[in-house]
């Protein structure tokens, strides 16, 4: 089997199973026990705090645990829009973004005015426009850092950057395709979520980071975990397991980058000419989202299913709905490159080998097609 859908979830590294194992044998205490077991559990889930932040370059932000980037983006646009509501009412979001904010935003749709900012057709948002729509009833900008469909990577700094003289505003960053690809500085960020699953972590762990933690208004109340932020026993096997996948894939990035980089060009050249085919732009090295045109990318899923090669329609989170794809919309395709379209995305343990055999399944099952394909 050759696995390229990391951008749904990654194999966890054999190291972040490690430190699971090793944490769920020795260290399985509740970190809020006060006897020593408790204490060292606790111990250790400062470490995995600390590291965590620092890898991200924001030592001296605040990180509460979650489950995941889901619930890391519920916590934190909840609190946001609640804590600012009094002050105005205008959101500002790029068009690309994950259901886990367009939805938790359509839940506030009558109370906030959701406004879109443009994307570019390489799908970096418009700086113009975002400052166009930045006014005095403006209350939250939130962007991916690391487009889910495409690869795009939005200008956090300089957006960061702009927003300085917005003091009203706050700035949530959705960095969960972003963390553990490339390195982004994220200092003039209010709020960032990420989930262990996307970086060769375990699923079910992931972080909400902020630069003030009264901004945090608790979904889950109990006992007091996570400074009263977020009751619940906390996942320290997996959390630890989390702050050990991320510095793994951290090391060493530009060179696995540069790698994968070829790795994409490779493919991208081989279809260069192929008329029946639509390869978006992208600026990461993991993705490649590309159309048959003509075909629906669900009959290509399964038909590379077939041959042994997982990839993707769209995102996981998408993949049941029969709407077009947002993402791809918004940057100017046409519906039926849309229909046709696949989201192929690396990792950084992707082979040479593995990606020869997905151009020689993507040429089986574009020559299976057939006349069912149009130019496009
Ligand atoms: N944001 C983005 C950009 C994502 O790609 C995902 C995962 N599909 C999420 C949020 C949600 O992450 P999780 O499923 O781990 O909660």
């Amino acid at each position: 089997m050759i696995y390229l859908d990391n951008a749904a979830t990654t194999k966890p590294s054999k190291e972040a199973l490690k430190s699971f194992n090793q944490v769920s044998e020795t260290l399985f205490f509740n970190t809020a026990s006060i006897h020593k077991g408790g204490r060292d559990a606790a111990r250790l889930l400062e470490a995995a705090r600390g590291q965590i932040l620092n890898e991200l370059g924001l030592g001296t932000h605040h990180l509460i645990f979650t489950s995941g980037a889901t619930e890391s983006n519920n916590i934190i646009l909840r609190g946001m829009i609640e804590r600012k509501l009094q002050f105005g009412k205008t959101v500002l979001v790029s068009e690309l973004e994950h259901p886990s904010v367009v939805n938790v935003l359509e839940h506030y749709k009558d109370k906030i005015n959701l406004q879109f900012i443009k994307t570019t057709p390489q799908g970096v948002i418009d700086l113009d426009d975002l400052k166009e729509k930045l006014n005095d009833e403006c209350i939250l900008v939130s962007v991916m850092a690391l487009n889910n469909i495409i690869g795009s990577i939005q200008p956090i700094e300089e957006i960061g950057q702009i927003l300085q003289s917005y003091k009203k505003v706050y700035f949530h960053v959705d960095a969960t395709q972003a963390v553990g690809k490339v390195t982004l500085d994220y200092k003039n960020v209010d709020a960032l979520t990420l989930s262990a699953h996307k970086f060769y972590g375990i699923k079910g762990a992931g972080a909400l980071i902020v630069n003030d933690m009264n901004v945090i208004d608790p979904l889950l109340l109990g006992g007091g975990h996570e400074k009263d932020k977020r009751s619940g026993t906390v996942n320290l096997p997996a959390i630890v397991g989390m702050a050990k996948a991320l510095r793994i894939s951290n090391e060493n990035l530009t060179q696995k980058n540069d790698r994968l980089e070829q790795f994409n060009n490779k493919v991208r050249t081989h279809f260069n000419d192929y008329n029946k085919m639509k390869i978006q732009d992208a600026q990461s090295p993991y993705f490649i989202n590309l159309s048959f045109v003509g075909a629906k990318g669900e009959i290509v899923v399964n038909a590379l299913s077939e041959l042994g090669i997982y990839v993707s329609t769209t995102s996981a989170c998408a993949s049941k709905s029969n709407e077009l794809n947002e993402t791809l919309l918004a940057i100017g395709n046409k519906n039926d490159v849309i229909e046709g379209s696949i989201r192929i995305s690396f990792s950084q343990n992707t082979t040479e080998e593995e990606v020869d055999a997905l151009i020689k399944g993507l040429d089986t099952v574009y020559k299976q097609l057939g006349d069912i394909l149009h130019e496009v």
